[in-house]
């Protein structure tokens, strides 16, 4: 990693202007049931275009998690006592 400077800030992607900066934030995936809340993620904003990204590396790490969450959590189903 050599984008980094004493300020801490970053080469934005979008715009190529050295105002991006790292900030973990709070997102949300999917919806109802399948509603994922994945806090301090890490996210590359840009102060001069107002872009906001993730590096495929973080990207690639939230689709891990939303596929493995639908696997170790249970889904909401109802579920009725016959007797
Ligand atoms: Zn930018």
């Amino acid at each position: 990693m050599s984008n980094h400077n004493k300020n801490n800030l970053l080469i934005c992607d979008a715009c190529a202007a050295q105002t991006a900066q790292l900030k973990f934030m709070t997102r949300s995936y999917g919806r109802g049931i399948d509603l994922l809340i994945i806090e301090d993620v890490p996210v590359i904003v840009c102060q001069h275009c107002g872009e906001s990204y993730m590096t495929a590396e973080t990207m690639h790490e939230i689709a891990y998690k939303i596929h493995y969450k639908s696997l170790a959590i249970p889904k909401l189903v109802a579920v009725a006592a016959f007797a």
